[in-house]
């Protein structure tokens, strides 16, 4: 688990002025629950911080993303950001219904990446990597499937 201070320390290597309004962004989303929308970064930080605006929500989010504190999930049409931890690196399940994001533990695309490199010597970037579909509480049901998964598989609980 990465520590504030840490993440702090990032953006001052990077020689990045610690501004209040990058403090404040950093702050909402390492607190916050993952994969918030901009939208939602933009209310927190600006009930913290009243002189936020969006475009600086934006651009704070670009450059977190740039030096790697933030991962960017596209969900629907619309991208999300969640706090990037080397410890709990994970794919993304996407429900083009509810648009909820699902987290995937690498494990279950290892064989698929070894695969692409041993039969077709393809390396993936499948950092990120993001699969849609219909989630487990939005697919039609039939009547055995009743009551599987609504408790397993809520909104961004992390699965992994
Ligand atoms: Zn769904
Ligand atoms: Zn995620």
């Amino acid at each position: 688990m990465t520590s504030y201070e840490q993440l702090l320390q990032v953006l001052r290597d990077e020689g990045h002025r610690l501004t209040p309004q990058r403090l404040i962004v950093l702050r909402v989303v390492a607190e916050g629950r993952q994969h918030m929308g901009v939208d939602e970064v933009f209310r927190e930080a600006q009930s913290a911080y009243p002189f936020m605006d969006l475009a600086t929500v934006y651009r704070t989010l670009r450059l977190f993303k740039q030096v790697g504190l933030v991962t960017e999930v596209a969900i629907g049409d619309r991208l999300h950001y969640e706090l990037t931890h080397p410890d709990d690196r994970h794919h993304h399940m996407v429900c083009r219904v509810c648009h909820g994001a699902f987290n995937l533990s690498p494990h279950y695309l290892e064989e698929f990446n070894n695969t692409l490199v041993n039969e077709f010597g393809f390396i993936p970037d499948l950092d990120h990597f993001t699969i849609a579909g219909v989630c487990v509480n939005c697919r039609p049901q039939s009547p055995e499937q009743v009551g599987v998964g609504s408790e397993e598989f809520t909104l961004d609980e992390d699965v992994s």
